[in-house]
């Protein structure tokens, strides 16, 4: 049953260069529990946002499986010798398991450590797709406050990609993750200008985020003040 669902996947760190396996899923193995208002999925098991970290076990770098290997290659020495600092610390803080069932509290160790990366490749976007995921997982994990401050630290990584405008395709997107993290931290007011600009700005198009954008509207619109 096992093979069917996980496959080991190998790779050389592009840090420190030690090779080792990773656990992936296949596709056909993911299913999708339910996919709420703000289009946050569950999964049955496994959950593949569980797995799409990958985590050195040697030196801790971690990425994203598409970036793993070339991220490095694409920063400067002072970047790698910036990031080589912070996984020092983070090989302190944080210990990897990185076995089949991953707990939630080693899922967010590898989301963090993932920020780390991200920072420092000042790549505001992931950052900003990091920090959503981590908001979810601490509300798994019974943690408020710390989802707010995740949350907000999406918010911030989001907006500035928005401003920037480096994604242009994916920017009915991001106006809807805008809009539904001032909702999540219950600044329903804020979060509906998002939507009203989303609306503004995609009206005649078919953007799923439209559509979805309209649902969330519907559903707070008696908690805007
Ligand atoms: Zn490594």
């Amino acid at each position: 049953m096992d093979r069917k669902v996980f496959w080991q996947k190998h790779y050389r760190c592009g840090l420190c260069g030690a090779d080792f396996r990773s656990l992936r899923i296949f596709d056909h193995a993911i299913r999708v529990k339910q996919r709420d208002l703000f289009l946050h999925a569950t999964y049955e098991f496994p959950d593949p946002q569980h797995y799409a970290i990958i985590a050195c076990p040697d030196c801790y770098y971690s990425a994203y499986d598409k970036d793993f290997e070339a991220l490095p290659d694409k920063l400067n020495s002072q970047q790698i010798f910036q990031l080589q600092q912070a996984l020092k610390k983070g090989k302190d803080t944080f210990h990897l398991n990185l076995s089949k069932e991953r707990a939630l509290q080693e899922v967010i160790d590898l989301y963090s450590l993932a920020v780390l990366t991200y920072l420092i490749a000042e790549d505001s976007y992931k950052m900003a797709q990091l920090y959503m995921k981590l908001g979810w997982f601490y509300l798994d994990d019974q943690n408020r406050e710390n989802a707010a401050i995740a949350f907000s630290k999406s918010y911030q990584q989001f907006f500035e990609t928005y401003e920037r405008g480096r994604i242009p395709g994916e920017a009915d997107g991001i106006l809807f993750c805008l809009a539904s993290i001032q909702i999540l931290l219950n600044n329903v007011s804020e979060g509906f200008r998002w939507l009203e600009r989303l609306n503004q700005e995609y009206k005649n198009s078919n953007s799923p985020y439209l559509t979805a954008g309209k649902a969330l509207w519907a559903s707070f619109r008696e908690k805007k003040t």
